[in-house]
């Protein structure tokens, strides 16, 4: 008997009518915003409030707790779909979704659920806390402490570099219950915006993505009921480490975005310019150009549906999600870097969208794990 096997990248009915909805949403009010965003570094909350008001905030939230009841596949459409707009916008959702809710549905116990899954489907944006100035890569060399105390634990130190810091109410935070024992001592807890001892600090002027905010978070003794430790004492790198498996195919789903978003851009552009007496897209030198910028996309996006598929089934996805992330930040950074290119000096000013879209692509291949750091995952899991 022949099984009936889906093309990759054939969307089920559903998935087609939310990547349209969120698409559409992207065009009317992402897009005017863009270029104001990018100068203000700055997400404006009304934006953000129509982002729960469409559903992309709560995605895999279950509607009995007020969410979409979605898939992670949807996730990566809509991810993909705010990021070819702005990729400040996809990584908001992509955060609040694939790290942070993906996060508390996994290791939270009921009453965190219960507590908290409402809630980011409503109206909190949240934020991940894992880096920190002595610990990027080396992740579980953090230092932030919790000290056990009574029917809390007391927070100290501080992290580096959390998007969404400006617009979270909700962190997850993970720090070290006992440094001697390395990675078995951290331990994620769920920290509130305006508890006392906890404050959000700078936040980074960035060469692109600048409308995310990516700020520094300081504990000065900072309570945290027990109540409030997502999953178990000890097991942080357990949650970190899952989530950031699956986060990071979110990261992949931005930047085939990011590179869709260009590509469509220089397109537009190149059929409407003219020298030499034509359109410089009538050029074989410039549509060979284009055409292997889409057959890039195409290879990226594969990796990436394949990634979130297998991860919806229920299937092994660690390498080929470190597979999606890398290619598809390097593909990112060519096809942007193509648009200025074919762009001219239009390219290369701000008035034209493609200068935006080449330095948004650089962070691709840094966070949620640099491409050294998929490399590596990679070779282990073939070089055993
Ligand atoms: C805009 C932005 C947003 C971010 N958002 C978040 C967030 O929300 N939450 C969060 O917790 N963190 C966040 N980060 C942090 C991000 O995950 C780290 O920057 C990243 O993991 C790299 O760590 P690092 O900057 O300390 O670089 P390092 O770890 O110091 O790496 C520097 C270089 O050394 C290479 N390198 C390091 N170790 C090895 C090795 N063993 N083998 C080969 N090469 C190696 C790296 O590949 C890299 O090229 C964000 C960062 C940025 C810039």
């Amino acid at each position: 008997m022949i099984e009936h096997v889906q093309p990759l990248t054939v969307l089920a009915e559903d998935e087609t009518i939310f990547r349209d909805s969120v698409r559409a949403f992207a065009e009317a009010q992402v897009r005017p915003l863009v270029r104001e965003m990018d100068e203000h570094a700055k997400i404006p909350r009304a934006l953000v409030d129509q982002l729960f008001d469409l559903g992309v905030m709560g995605i895999e939230i279950p509607e009995t707790h007020g969410g979409a009841g979605g898939r992670f596949f949807h996730a990566v459409l809509a991810v993909e779909e705010l990021s070819r707009v702005d990729p400040s916008i996809g990584v908001l959702v992509d955060v609040q979704n694939t790290l942070v809710i993906n996060a508390v549905l996994r290791f939270g116990h009921e009453d965190i659920r219960r507590r908290w899954l409402p809630t980011l489907a409503s109206g909190t944006v949240g934020a991940y806390a894992l880096s920190e100035a002595g610990s990027g890569s080396d992740a579980f060399a953090l230092t932030t402490r919790a000290t056990e105390d009574g029917d809390a634990y007391v927070l100290t130190g501080r992290k580096l570099w959390i998007t969404n810091g400006n617009e979270a109410n909700l962190f997850i935070v993970f720090a070290t219950v006992n440094p001697e024992a390395g990675y078995r001592g951290i331990t994620a807890f769920l920290v509130e915006r305006g508890v006392p001892g906890f404050s959000v600090g700078k936040k980074e002027d960035k060469l692109g993505i600048r409308a995310s905010s990516t700020c520094e978070l300081i504990f000065e003794e900072c309570r945290v009921p027990k109540a409030q430790v997502l999953g178990e004492v000890g097991k942080g790198y357990k949650t970190a480490i899952e989530t950031l498996n699956e986060g990071r195919i979110g990261i992949g789903a931005q930047m085939i975005g990011l590179a869709r978003g260009a590509l469509e851009h220089a397109i537009r552009y190149t059929k409407e310019r003219k020298q030499f007496g034509k359109a410089i897209a009538d050029f074989q030198g410039v549509q060979f150009q284009i055409a292997r910028a889409a057959m890039e996309i195409e290879a990226a996006k594969l990796t990436v549906y394949n990634a979130a598929r297998l991860r919806d089934a229920g299937r092994p996805f660690l390498t080929e999600a470190a597979i999606c992330k890398i290619f598809s930040s390097e593909v990112a950074e060519r096809v942007s870097s193509l648009a200025v290119n074919l762009l001219g000096g239009n390219g290369f000013v701000k008035e034209y969208p493609v200068e935006k879209l080449f330095r948004d692509a650089k962070i691709g291949q840094i966070y949620e794990g640099t491409s050294n750091l998929q490399l590596q995952t990679i070779a282990k899991q073939i070089l055993g």
